[in-house]
């Protein structure tokens, strides 16, 4: 589903930089509202199918008290508040109706709101897990990570928090409660550890109750972070969202290493690390093929049709080897020109 951003903001010259920068570096589209009118036009002739995001100015000629952005919320779309003030009692005001941020009219307001845009693009596909017996609390997380674009999954204690990681495999991230019944978050915390790494699932535990040593007996057991309760909406965002993106920046370095930058499959290090376990696994049990495969003559389809073409020929051929042999097996690219193997 596309996503169109809504820039609603009444400075035609704001507006078309803000709609320059997020086309620019997001190649996203964007549509333009001056005031409360203009939006409810758009809205109107755009109705199904499409998801939105908006940055919008508090201020507008015909909605001077925010309206535009409580619009936005009966409609559930997310959005980003551009305000030229900062102090205490606006944040509070902002904070208050629901929105996913607020971004101060400075310097580098635009890279924030690109940034942010694009973060909550990606949060779409991401899991996170709200482990906490207290409906309360998990009502008020929900809430606050439904605007950032979460996935949410909820558990009522550690044991049920173990089967969601487990059954639910885009949970990358869990925000666990210390005091549950059955399992406690610092139990839970120890026996996610065994099973996932902090490559795989980022845990984050919070407390109300805990007294000085909570954090660090949280970060010893295997926690990434901690977070005291009741907590504010920016701190609640900033954690989360600076754990997932620690998260996606391994995951990124991890596919740096171990594939191929042209076909994206594995690469030849990744194969014969991989390549070694399974035959340790599977030494005296099932029967194991190799498969190796070599493009005839690779080099003359590069030097008759050059070599972006030949890229081209290896990332096609490297896609069908991949959607026919993945699920069975693991699938490299071992060398430079057309090989690759199966295992
Ligand atoms: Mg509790």
């Amino acid at each position: 589903m596309e996503t169109l951003v809504l820039v609603i903001e009444s400075s035609e010259a704001q507006s078309r930089y803000i709609k320059d920068s997020i086309n620019r570096e997001l190649g996203l589209t964007c549509l333009v509202a001056k005031d409360l009118g203009k939006l409810k036009q758009i809205l109107t002739m755009h109705q199904s199918g499409e998801s939105f995001i908006a940055v919008s100015n508090l201020v507008l000629p015909d909605a001077p008290s925010g309206e535009a952005v409580e619009y936005c919320r009966k409609r559930g779309i997310p959005t980003l508040i551009l305000t030229s003030t900062f102090d205490p009692e606006v944040r509070t005001h902002i904070l208050a109706k629901d929105v996913v941020d607020y971004v101060i009219k400075t310097g580098d307001a635009i890279p924030q709101i690109t940034t942010l845009i694009q973060r909550m693009i990606k949060n779409r596909g991401i899991g996170v897990l709200i482990c906490d017996d207290s409906l309360v609390f998990r009502k008020e997380q929900r809430r606050l990570l439904e605007l950032l674009q979460f996935k949410v999954y909820e558990a009522n204690d550690g044991v049920q928090g173990l089967a969601m990681v487990e059954l639910h495999k885009d949970i990358k991230l869990v925000l666990t409660d210390l005091q549950m019944p059955n399992m406690d978050g610092m139990a839970l915390t120890v026996e996610l550890r065994r099973q996932y790494s902090k490559k795989e699932l980022a845990i984050i535990g919070l407390s109300a109750t805990g007294d000085a040593h909570t954090a660090a007996r949280f970060i010893k057991s295997g926690a990434n972070d901690f977070l005291p309760k009741p907590f504010i909406q920016e701190e609640f965002n900033l954690r989360v969202m600076q754990n997932v993106e620690i998260l996606q920046q391994i995951a990124e370095l991890y596919k740096m290493a171990h594939c191929d930058f042209l076909t994206d499959l594995f690469n030849r290090r990744h194969f014969f690390g991989k390549a070694q376990e399974i035959l340790n696994k599977k030494a005296n049990s099932a029967q194991i093929s190799l498969a190796m495969f070599d493009i005839d003559h690779f080099k003359r389809v590069n030097d008759t049709y050059g070599h972006d073409t030949g890229d081209q020929v290896l990332k096609v051929f490297a896609r069908i080897l991949d959607e026919v042999c993945s699920p069975h097996g693991l699938v490299a690219r071992l060398g430079g020109g057309g090989v690759f193997g199966t295992f």
